[in-house]
């Protein structure tokens, strides 16, 4: 069925839907390897609006795709079937803050930074901060249940979100979940939408829980010579009864990517572990801190420098929040590809999993390194390589397949917080293969049609590379 472009131009204005080539090709690719070209394009600016495109697609059977930045990793903006991409960026304002009941109300496209910078100064803010967050929207963050640096101790974004209005495949809009902190009432189904990757719903508005900003804070850096003492240490902390704010972990590759690009001027060392403690007592951070520091020097860290200096430690952090464009620059040639990029493994296994992804990469011939949220169990890869030569996506698509192998060995999942949409789902497809058929039952049940974000997770295609056209110049068998 064609797009009525007329009829969509009607309902948000002529200026806000098109089907303009070049418009189309820019809402055609996100940060993945993926790219395929919607039909339309539409920037709804009100709730009334989106009810009535999902009413025109739903009666048209045209796929429905949301869009907040499309920053997402594994191709769950892009359009694979065409269809109509409904970017919410218009509909971007806070409406309300409530600082007696700890909660804000705010529609899908605001971004994660403008949030915070607006609640701040109120002396809350809202956690789940991936390190996209100058550009992710609280939609898009909900809907791939975002979570970042400092989830280790504030929780995804499924811990913060209360509850949400919804236009539904067939245009009817419904309010999930409530105001309230906690909520015993039958299905849980804001929860069942943080995570759908807008497959189930568009979400118009949502209610985020907040959190005090912590009065003090402090920051550490830890060397190391092994890569697998920097995982022992994650583990270690993890264990020792200390919530940490922040724990992460580079290896030699991304700490080398980011001194290249950024001048960061970071130890060149096997690893590094970055760590925060914040709260509202100075004493009591200090006393994490000294304990963090006694458990990394006794797993091998040397040469550990502690700042309370709030200017540093934004800058060790831009750092951190920037290695993913850094990464393309780590070696002249090499491409840094978004593939197997976000598992989660259990505490215990973090050192195994950091050592077998740089081992995987050897293997098979591409450049692979390992950080991340290490302390709340996520790992990030990614695969550094020539994007131009076919060869190379063969040797990438054996990587991929060897560390989700070692990640479900190991009693790991597949994806910890970008989510799966196209990339990941062959993977994800085999951790989850008995609850497969329950996923589908609930997408058949809330959109009969398969219009929205259709053949992603539990429906994409069993192999990533023939699942669109690559996003680079060359053709991959
Ligand atoms: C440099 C970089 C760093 C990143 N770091 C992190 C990180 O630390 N942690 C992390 O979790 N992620 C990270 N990501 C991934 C990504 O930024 C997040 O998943 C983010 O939440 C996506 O937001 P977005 O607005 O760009 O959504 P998009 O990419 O536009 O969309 C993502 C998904 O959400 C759906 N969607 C969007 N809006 C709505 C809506 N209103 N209703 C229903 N569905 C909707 C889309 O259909 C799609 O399936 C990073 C990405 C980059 C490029």
């Amino acid at each position: 069925m064609k797009v009525d472009i007329q009829h969509l131009k009607k309902i948000v204005g002529p200026e806000n839907a098109s089907d303009d080539v070049a418009e189309l090709y820019i809402y055609g690719s996100d940060a993945s390897v993926h790219q395929a070209m919607p039909d339309a394009v539409v920037r709804p600016g009100k709730t009334e609006e989106v009810q009535e495109v999902m009413r025109y697609a739903n009666k048209n059977k045209i796929p429905v795709i949301a869009r907040g930045s499309g920053s997402g990793m594994s191709g769950h903006a892009v359009p694979i079937d065409g269809g109509i991409v409904m970017d919410m960026k218009r509909m971007n304002k806070i409406l309300d803050i409530r600082i007696e009941d700890v909660l804000c109300v705010v529609q899908p496209g605001v971004i994660d930074d403008d949030l915070n910078r607006v609640l701040r100064p109120k002396g809350v803010f809202y956690p789940p901060t991936p390190a996209s967050s100058r550009v992710a929207t609280i939609g898009g963050e909900i809907a791939n249940n975002a979570s970042g640096l400092r989830s280790v101790k504030y929780g995804a974004t499924r811990d913060s979100v209360l509850g949400m209005k919804v236009v539904l495949a067939n245009g009817d809009l419904v309010t999930l979940g409530s105001n309230t902190r906690v909520e015993a009432s039958g299905y849980q189904l804001a929860r069942l939408m943080v995570g759908s990757e807008g497959t189930l719903g568009i979400i118009v508005e949502a209610t985020l829980r907040l959190t005090p900003v912590p009065k003090f804070k402090a920051m550490a850096m830890a060397k190391f010579n092994k890569l697998e003492d920097a995982g022992k240490t994650i583990t270690a902390v993890m264990t020792s009864g200390i919530t940490p704010s922040v724990l992460e972990l580079m290896d030699n590759v991304a700490i080398k990517a980011v001194n290249t690009a950024l001048n960061m001027g970071l130890p060149d060392v096997e690893a590094i572990i970055m760590f925060e403690a914040d709260g509202r007592i100075k004493a009591a951070v200090e006393a994490d801190m000294n304990d963090i520091e006694e458990i990394c020097e006794a797993n091998g860290a040397f040469g550990i420098e502690m700042s309370d200096d709030p200017k540093e430690m934004t800058r060790i952090f831009s750092g951190r929040k920037k290695l993913f464009a850094a990464l393309s620059r780590y070696q002249k040639g090499l491409s840094c590809t978004s593939l197997a990029d976000d598992m989660a493994v259990p505490n215990s296994k973090m050192a195994a999993t950091v050592q077998e992804i740089v081992d995987v990469g050897k293997r098979n011939n591409v450049v692979m390194t390992a950080y991340g949220h290490c302390g709340s169990g996520v790992v990030h890869t990614k695969i550094l390589m020539d994007t131009t030569k076919p060869g190379q996506w063969d040797n990438a698509r054996k990587a991929v397949s060897e560390v989700y192998d070692f990640v479900r060995k190991v009693g790991g999942t597949t994806s910890g917080e970008h989510g799966i949409a196209l990339s990941k789902a062959p993977s994800w497809k085999k951790e989850k293969k008995d609850s497969l058929e329950m996923m589908r039952a609930i997408k058949k049940a809330l959109d009969p049609n398969n219009i929205l974000n259709p053949h992603k997770m539990m429906d994409a295609p069993d192999d990533w590379v023939k699942a669109t056209d690559l996003r680079y110049t060359t053709k991959v068998q």
